[in-house]
């Protein structure tokens, strides 16, 4: 049961209102629970949100900023991109069923959590972490092992699975009581529902999967990338261009990425960097990129592969404008058959 302890009395009550907390932030229901739950007990609250290049652009930040604002807490938003590829890179803990290094990721973010929290002179850490909700990173070994590994120990709190785990030493000072926290586990939303009602914490997100990183398709990329370029070749703008589009290995040379629409054709000019690019000159089509070492018979290929995702009915050659190390050539592709066999063999995830 949850108790509303915003009138909670006695000498404890008294020290909380010169405690002060950092939350860690996703502008989800369990991160806005989790700091709502220690704010209500008079403990001061900083909302910090750590961004990342997986972490999503401007509407995001928007989003964030909106749901700080709706639970009146004061938000803090730290760049962590550059820092955080090594994260992805070479975790410790390993990768979830995609390339998402989840327990590293938290441990990483605890770490600059922690830093804020001792600049700040506040007390301990706040996360909406629920035993069990993630198999993989969020069960009851890997809990106690990031709050190790991040330097926090008992300064880490998770309100919402708090009566399940240690006691922190919020709880032991009195800081916190066990009744302000609770005993949720399990991948269930009802508790955090019912929660959010009793609250009166409403407009908040579905609860997502996770990010791009745990997405398969982007997953398989990844690893292509990291097996043929090596993990510390992969930089931002790599790992960005492997959201883009569709890819296709079509050797252990070179790869193939063809836009999908305006917007990522756009992209792929604008991440092109060193590699070939292509684009159709007279029908309507795919801009097109070609990274690795490809042969000129290897570029008719891929011209081929794109013809057939050309604004084009039949199978009439399509010309093609070439475009590599500053020089121009022009190249005819008849498109491939759809149904060429190849093409899916070729298509890295699907
Ligand atoms: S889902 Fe993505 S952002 Fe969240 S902890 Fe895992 S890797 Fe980090």
């Amino acid at each position: 049961m949850v108790k509303d302890s915003r009138h909670a009395s006695g000498p404890a009550s008294e020290e909380r209102t010169s405690i002060r907390a950092i939350a860690a932030f996703s502008g989800g229901l369990d991160s806005t629970l989790a700091a709502t739950l220690v704010h209500r007990t008079g403990i001061g609250v900083l909302l910090l949100h750590v961004k990342h290049l997986w972490s999503g652009g401007r509407e995001a930040e928007e989003r964030l900023r909106a749901a700080a604002d709706r639970v009146g807490l004061p938000l803090r938003i730290v760049d962590a991109s550059v820092d955080h590829l090594d994260v992805v890179r070479h975790p410790k803990h390993g990768y979830g069923a995609g390339v998402n290094p989840c327990v590293d990721c938290h441990i990483f973010m605890l770490k600059i959590a922690k830093r804020l929290m001792e600049e700040e002179g506040a007390h301990f850490v706040v996360t909406g972490e629920v035993l069990g909700q993630r198999p993989k990173s969020q069960h009851y070994k890997a809990l106690l092992e990031v709050a190790e590994e991040s330097g926090l120990g008992s300064r880490l709190v998770r309100p919402l699975s708090a009566n399940l785990l240690p006691d922190t030493l919020p709880v032991e000072r009195g800081w916190l009581r066990r009744e302000d926290l609770l005993s949720i586990q399990g991948r269930g939303r009802d508790a955090q529902q019912a929660l959010a009602e009793r609250l009166g914490i409403r407009d908040y997100p579905q609860p997502a999967g996770g990010c791009l990183l745990t997405e398969r398709v982007y997953a398989t990329r990844v690893r292509d990338a990291f097996a043929h370029v090596g993990k510390d070749n992969v930089g931002a703008e790599e790992f960005e261009l492997l959201g883009v589009g569709r890819h296709f290995r079509l050797s252990e040379d070179f790869k193939v990425i063809v836009g999908r629409d305006e917007g990522e054709n756009a992209a792929l000019t604008r991440l092109a960097g060193g590699r070939v690019r292509m684009e159709p000159v007279e029908v309507m089509g795919p801009t097109v990129l070609v990274e690795g070492l490809p042969s000129v018979d290897d570029l008719a290929l891929v011209a081929a592969l794109a013809s057939r995702y050309c604004d084009h009915a039949g199978r009439d050659p399509i010309q093609w404008r070439v475009l590599r190390s500053g020089s121009e050539t022009l190249l005819d592709a008849v498109p491939l058959d759809p149904a060429d066999p190849r093409i899916a063999g070729w298509r890295l995830g699907g």
